[in-house]
């Protein structure tokens, strides 16, 4: 024993109720609520060293803030500006190592900053660091910059695997991007890296997680779609979503890990607290054939009329266009609103001034609340992204503490789920056995790197006589995951293509149902494929999903239509009908 609800298991009504009976009847050692990437970062630590653990979540796996990232794995060069080198050398040391664990999702980018100066002081910090006179110059200029990437590449330089910046003078700056405004003076290239699926990864590490310890003793449990609602005599209530069946849990202790969310769920303990000033950002993913050839597989990492930092890069054969920051009370509220598109396109339009974009070119767009720690009176984009815990300890009717999970970027989840654990650790007096640093995640294990791909790709042909295409095409979308495979090969009706997807297998979307914690059509729509982000969750493509996973997951006829109606109100109505 265990995993309750182990990698394998399909969340049918049947095992799902089975699952909550058994925990309701465990006592764990901790609580973790939100399974966004640090509630899944922490709970991966803690089982993995012998702590009985149970995870909620009231959605879907990776559906809050960390299903609305720019998607970049990056020391946050920016933070330099703010004096933060504490924060960028833990991100550049994890992006380092994610690119060596997760080498399937988290791939290198080249990231391009162009200049309209040579002088400008907006990283005054590094002046600060320096010890040059700050605020001299009032915007960012190529000489200031490049002294800012300086010290990045020096920060970066643990398990450097990328190349260290270059500077480009005007001629070749235009050259390699044609469309660029033609006040640009000079470019800077310097490597970051993006995830390619953070909700893939996010997943990985729960299924990863659960499969090592069904091998242990300790109890550990996962359990989306269900709420925390309250305290019931020291217990804490939870509400499963899919059948509104309320149930009581106890926990030595509680992280809070609800990211945006944080003062609601404290509150909904009994704790009145203001740790979180959510910040609301929005992106586009376009359609734009032409821009797509502008940033010639780059980023470009721009700064706009208003002072602020913006960027576009290639995701696929679309764009990504992010991001707005606006001071948001209410995260249920966040959506990406008409204005932010206005000001997305008037800051490309400043960039790359040739090159129309309209409401057509837009494909999806998607919006989410930074989790900042609560802060009055500086301007939002002052506010730290560094990542702290807050320990409400136990009174009177709440005999268990409560650590909420403030801050955090998705770079730095390794990073702070360590911190979280070492707390926890400490707390119940135990001590760390295992750590992470180096641990493969999912389909990063083994995955072979650069030249290596043909030889793997070669042996997989010879082993599961699969064509070479469909297995260049899951090793992109899944890594090295032999389930995958062996799920393709299984039989000729598993290589089928789908008829909406030409370029999906039946075998490959029967694996994900089966394996991958699906609840609801939507999660394999939006989290567990790219197909909403690509703009591909066309209604034929919905419907025809929903058909496959009906009777994997014990739909019957009225809630497959429910689903495919749950679907439609979570498509933005810039997806295709
Ligand atoms: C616009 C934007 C761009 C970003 N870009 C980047 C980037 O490029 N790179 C980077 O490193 N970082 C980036 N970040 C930061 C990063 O995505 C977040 O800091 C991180 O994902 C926060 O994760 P979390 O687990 O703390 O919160 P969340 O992912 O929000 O998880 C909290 C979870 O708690 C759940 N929850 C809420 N209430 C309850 C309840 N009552 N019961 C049970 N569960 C509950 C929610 O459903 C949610 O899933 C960005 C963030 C945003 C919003």
């Amino acid at each position: 024993m265990y995993a309750f609800t182990n990698e394998s298991s399909k969340m049918t009504t049947q095992t799902r109720n089975a699952s909550i009976d058994d925990i309701a009847s465990t006592q764990f050692d901790v609580m973790i609520i939100g399974a966004g990437i640090n509630g899944v970062s922490t709970f991966r630590e803690l089982a993995l060293n012998g702590v009985s653990v149970l995870l909620i979540e009231r959605q879907d796996f990776c559906s809050g803030a960390s299903a609305a990232p720019s998607r970049l794995i990056h020391g946050g060069i920016k933070y330099l500006e703010n004096g933060e080198f504490r924060l960028v050398a833990e991100s550049t040391l994890e992006r380092n190592r994610l690119l060596h664990n997760a080498a399937h999702l988290v791939k290198p980018l080249p990231c391009t900053i162009p200049f309209y100066s040579w002088f400008g002081g907006l990283f005054s910090s590094a002046f600060k660091f320096l010890r040059l006179p700050a605020g001299r110059f009032k915007k960012r200029g190529a000489v200031v910059v490049t002294v800012g990437l300086l010290i990045y590449d020096w920060m970066g330089r643990k398990q450097r695997v990328m190349p260290t910046h270059k500077v480009h003078g005007a001629a070749k700056s235009h050259q390699l991007f044609t469309g660029l405004d033609r006040s640009v003076i000079a470019t800077a290239t310097y490597y970051d890296a993006l995830i390619t699926q953070p909700e893939r990864l996010c997943l990985e590490l729960v299924t990863d997680t659960l499969k090592d310890v069904a091998k242990t003793n300790h109890p550990c449990a996962v359990l989306s779609y269900t709420s925390v609602t309250g305290l019931d005599d020291g217990s804490v209530t939870l509400r499963d979503e899919t059948s509104g069946r309320e149930f009581a849990v106890d926990a030595g202790l509680v992280v809070n890990a609800a990211g945006p969310w944080i003062d609601k769920v404290n509150h909904v303990l009994g704790i009145d607290s203001h740790y979180i000033g959510g910040s609301k950002g929005s992106h586009l993913i376009l359609n734009h054939p032409e821009m797509l050839a502008c940033l010639n597989g780059h980023m470009l990492y721009f700064e706009t009329g208003d002072n602020r930092l913006c960027l576009a890069y290639p995701i696929g054969d679309k764009v990504l266009v992010g991001t707005t920051d606006i001071r948001v009370d209410d995260p249920d509220t966040a959506r990406c609103e008409e204005d932010e598109v206005d000001y997305l396109f008037t800051v490309m339009a400043e960039l790359l001034p040739g090159v129309q974009i309209t409401r057509e070119h837009i494909v999806y767009r998607y919006s989410g609340v930074r989790p900042l720690p609560f802060s009055d009176g500086i301007g939002i984009g002052k506010v730290s992204r560094d990542h702290s815990i807050e320990v409400d300890e136990p009174v009177e009717g709440r005999q268990f503490a409560v650590a909420s999970l403030v801050g955090g970027k998705w770079t730095t989840f390794r990073a702070f789920g360590e911190v979280a654990s070492d707390l926890v650790f400490k707390r119940l007096g135990r001590v760390r056995t295992r750590d992470t640093q180096g641990l493969a995640i999912g389909g990063g294990r083994d995955y072979p790197a650069g030249d290596n791909q043909h030889a793997f790709i070669q042996t997989q042909m010879a082993k599961y006589a699969l064509p070479e295409a469909l297995l260049i095409r899951v090793l992109e979308r899944y890594g090295c995951n032999p389930g995958v495979i062996e799920a393709l090969s299984a039989s000729e009706q598993a290589q089928q293509p789908l008829a909406a997807l030409p370029d999906y297998r039946l075998g490959e979307i029967h694996y994900i149902c089966k394996h991958e914690q699906i609840t609801h059509l939507d999660d394999l729509i939006f989290r567990r494929t790219t197909l909403a982000l690509e703009g591909r969750a066309t209604m034929a493509t919905v419907s025809e999903l929903a058909h496959i996973a009906a009777p994997i997951l014990g739909w019957d006829a009225q809630q497959t239509t429910a689903e495919i109606e749950r679907c439609q109100v979570r498509l933005p109505d810039s997806i295709p009908a």
